[in-house]
């Protein structure tokens, strides 16, 4: 059971966003009256807009305790996202108390304009690849510590804006199209392995697509690498989890993708490992 609550926000909150371990930002935010999709059972959400550019927006959220279903409300025509694709129509993603357990996918979307600080992973590189600050600082902690056991954690695609992902996602559409398909099912089977501008991890900073010498490209076969065994086993210490495994494409609604590693924080990442959890049901959003 759903309901559409109408929630008026005072103009102006004072809202706190963690940034790197070494700092804390407050970040002033205008926030104007919105209409949300939730849960009934739901607590206050809300969406925030702002000027500045927070590591990571946090918003003042009341973990949920429903039992009843978490699944949005999607139907056409979302009022909170602005993009326009037949079949999807995510709802404003909560931004939890601890900003790196954001969960964005098919039903999610990010609020539109956050804006994660950036920081380049491994300067080595020529790409200068990059993720929100603090996942980068942990990705190149991971990587040195692959790097002394024989394992290159190659970045391969980090952090990627809305509009960038609008072009991969429309592209893909397109060469569906191109296969034969009508534009509802190219844009449904499009969403399978690129999310929409907007639901990408990609775009809060918090994913990192990893190669390794010999696969230099995202592919299944990455699984069979040592870099991919050597993730398998300590990624979580550094804070990162595999986000779309095999064995969760109902609740991910992504196809398998042993290249996409997504950054939690390593408590999180920890007990995931543990419970063989994906992210949604660690949320209790599946
Ligand atoms: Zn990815």
């Amino acid at each position: 059971m759903k309901k559409r609550w109408l929630i008026l926000i005072p103009a102006l909150l004072v809202l706190a966003a963690c940034s790197t371990e070494a700092e804390q930002e407050i970040t002033t935010m205008t926030t104007t009256s919105v209409t949300i999709e939730m849960a009934e059972t739901d607590a206050v959400t809300t969406e925030s807009t702002t000027s500045t550019t927070p590591t990571a927006t946090a918003t003042t959220t009341t973990n949920t305790t429903t039992t009843s279903t978490k699944k949005p409300t999607v139907q056409p025509g979302s009022a909170s996202y602005a993009y326009d694709y037949p079949g999807i129509a995510p709802v404003l993603a909560r931004v939890p108390a601890d900003p790196y357990l954001i969960c964005v996918n098919r039903n999610y979307h990010l609020p539109e304009n956050y804006a994660p600080a950036l920081k380049v992973c491994v300067e080595s590189y020529p790409e200068k690849i990059q993720m929100e600050a603090t996942a980068a600082t942990q990705y190149k902690k991971m990587y040195d510590a692959a790097k002394a056991d024989g394992a290159e954690l190659i970045p391969y695609s980090g952090y990627r804006s809305n509009a960038r992902q609008k072009t991969n996602f429309e592209r893909l559409i397109q060469t569906n199209v191109d296969r034969g398909y009508s534009y509802t099912q190219a844009v449904n089977i499009a969403a399978q392995s690129i999310l929409p501008p907007g639901c990408s991890e990609h775009a809060a900073g918090l994913a990192m697509d990893i190669t390794s010498p010999g696969v230099w490209d995202t592919r299944v076969s990455f699984d069979t690498t040592k870099e991919f065994a050597w993730l398998t086993a300590n990624a979580h210490e550094y804070g990162f989890i595999m986000r779309y495994p095999k064995d969760k494409i109902e609740i991910t609604q992504i196809t398998y993708e042993p290249w996409h590693w997504r950054y939690v924080g390593a408590g999180p990442a920890t007990a995931m490992k543990a419970s063989g959890q994906c992210l949604e049901e660690y949320l209790g959003l599946a």
